[in-house]
């Protein structure tokens, strides 16, 4: 007996075995069919679709032979898959291959074979054979040739077709937990925004509704059935709706989230929403508007409060401070050292404590809108100017110098020149604290959004991270809880600056990044024509 060699490309082979998918798989009824055709065309006992593995060959499809498979050393298969067309023995008994084969020997006492490659692929790799086997020698006839041939090429094709169903049926099978799986995930968001009391709006970069969900407060979202397709402008009240353009432009600018809060009158009641917008995909953004009327009835009754016990402590502690101040300068006669510096402590702190008071003071009337600004023409270089003199003591103390750039030639601000000097104090000042000795902080202008001036105080301390950035106009807010231990300071600074720049119809901003020092901006509308408010 002489085994077939390997065939030259058999790692290539294997793979096209493989990647069909068929060793080892219960029969079908379309390679059975086949092989009962062979062996009826053939007219042979045995007919096979057998397909030759590493080291067995693998019968896919068989017809009058028991057993699935044998080893690839005694398989005629093996010989057949090295043939391009028909391979044929007429009569194994004298063809030194097969002489001494065990299946020749014994049963099924093979004499005759003949069978056709099944190639696959781009490359025709031969994975097996579609083979009829006699016990008697003989030649299959010019026809059963051809129509061997034709049903191996019928073969390869159901192959090739039923491997395309399974990939489908495994498409089919992942798109289907896909589905369910997005069907959970949908069903929990709609649970999640069922629990939400917020109303939700889902709006185009052009302001144009979307989508949205009701709120369970109807006061929230008024004419919300009738909002889709509609642009915000048409079905919003006016304020409302510039306001959520505005911040709708932002939101789609960054990947920011914008809030906005405002008041309404809801059928004769006063209403708070409060909005926050963020970008849901490069043209569109989802809108949450919940009702904080409650909220801000609390923080107005505790900021109201707040201000009442302020105002009612600041005279007896202007006349403390006074008082501690006259001790301090020996006006009623000299005290000893230890009592002297007991009462500059006390002075000191005085000091601190009516600083707090006055800082709460101002913001309280800011924003109830008590504020009252006296708008007129301002020249910027003149008030930067002002506010650097002022601030040169604390600058030359902490040795840093206060530089105020060119102002390019331009319309006055329209402003309350009082109320400019001090938000530049308080940047000002903010800077200096937080400049390292022998820095420079920059006082200059550029050109801001909406026909606006931006004032710029820039500093070399050590700048701010980027989710800062809005708490640190916040109310009380400090980065660092030792700030006001380590450089004094009450956290309200920035807060009364963010609230007397907005009454001035302007706004503040910040750059800075970590290791990069801060600059902190404002813009001031510039005057019109005769310097009336724009
Ligand atoms: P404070 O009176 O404590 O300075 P502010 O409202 O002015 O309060 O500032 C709030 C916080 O913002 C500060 O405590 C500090 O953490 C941070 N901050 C303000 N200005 C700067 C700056 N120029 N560089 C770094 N951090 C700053």
């Amino acid at each position: 007996m002489i085994p077939a060699p390997l065939h030259p490309r058999e790692d290539a082979r294997l793979q096209a075995l493989a990647d069909a998918e068929l060793l080892d798989t219960p029969p079908e009824a379309m390679f059975d069919d086949i092989v009962h055709l062979a062996s009826y065309i053939c007219g042979t006992p045995i007919a096979l679709i057998s397909l030759v593995d590493r080291e067995r060959q693998w019968f896919k499809a068989r017809t009058g032979i028991d057993g699935h498979e044998s080893t690839r050393d005694v398989a005629f298969c093996a010989h057949a898959i090295l043939d391009n067309g028909l391979f044929e023995v007429e009569d194994a008994h004298t063809d030194p291959r097969f002489a001494d084969n065990p299946f020749v020997t014994g049963a099924p006492f093979v004499r005759f074979y003949a069978g056709v490659p099944l190639t696959v692929g781009d490359d025709a790799l031969p994975i097996g054979t579609l083979c009829a086997l006699d016990r008697r020698p003989r030649r299959l006839t010019p026809e059963q040739t051809e129509a061997m041939q034709a049903l191996a090429r019928q073969v390869v094709r159901n192959i090739e077709v039923r491997k395309a169903a399974l990939r489908t049926k495994a498409l089919n099978d992942e798109l289907q937990r896909a589905a369910a799986a997005l069907s959970t995930s949908e069903a929990r968001l709609q649970a999640l925004l069922a629990a939400n009391p917020d109303g939700m709006v889902r709006v185009a970069r052009d302001g144009t509704v979307l989508d949205r969900k009701l709120s369970r407060d109807r006061a929230i979202l008024p004419d919300a059935q009738h909002m889709i397709g509609q642009n915000v402008a048409d079905c919003f009240p006016p304020r409302l709706a510039r306001l959520f353009l505005q911040q709708l432009e932002r939101a789609l600018a960054s990947d920011v989230v914008q809030t906005l809060e405002l008041q309404e009158t809801v059928d004769g009641r006063a209403c708070d929403k409060e909005l926050r917008i963020v970008a849901s995909g490069p043209h569109e953004a989802l809108a949450l508007i919940r009702d904080v009327t409650e909220r801000k009835l609390g923080e107005r009754a505790k900021d109201a409060f707040v201000a009442t016990v302020s105002h009612e402590l600041r005279t007896p502690l202007t006349s403390i401070r006074g008082s501690l101040s006259l001790l301090e300068h020996g006006m009623v006669g000299p005290l000893p050292e230890e009592a002297l510096e007991m009462v500059r402590i006390s002075r000191t702190n005085a000091e601190r404590l009516l600083l707090v008071i006055n800082d709460i003071l101002d913001l309280e009337k800011s924003s109830a809108g008590q504020i009252d600004l006296s708008l007129r023409p301002v020249d910027p270089p003149r008030v930067l100017a002002s506010a650097a003199e002022s601030i040169r003591g604390m600058a030359a103390q902490a040795g840093v110098e206060v530089v105020v750039g060119e102002f390019p030639a331009g319309a006055p601000v329209l402003a309350d020149e009082a109320r400019v000097v001090q938000i530049l104090n308080n940047l000002l000042s903010n800077a200096i604290k937080f400049s390292p000795r022998g820095s420079r902080v920059d006082l200059s202008f550029e050109t801001g959004s909406c026909g606006r001036l931006r004032f710029c105080v820039t500093d070399r301390g050590p700048g701010i991270a980027r989710e800062h950035h809005a708490r640190v106009f916040e109310r009380f807010h400090q980065l660092d809880a030792s700030d006001s231990r380590k450089r004094g300071g009450t956290g309200l600074g920035l807060a009364i600056v963010k609230s007397l720049v907005e009454e001035h119809g302007g706004v503040v901003g910040l750059d800075s990044a970590p290791g990069q020092g801060s600059k902190f901006w404002f813009e001031l509308p510039c005057c019109r024509g005769g310097g009336e408010r724009p």
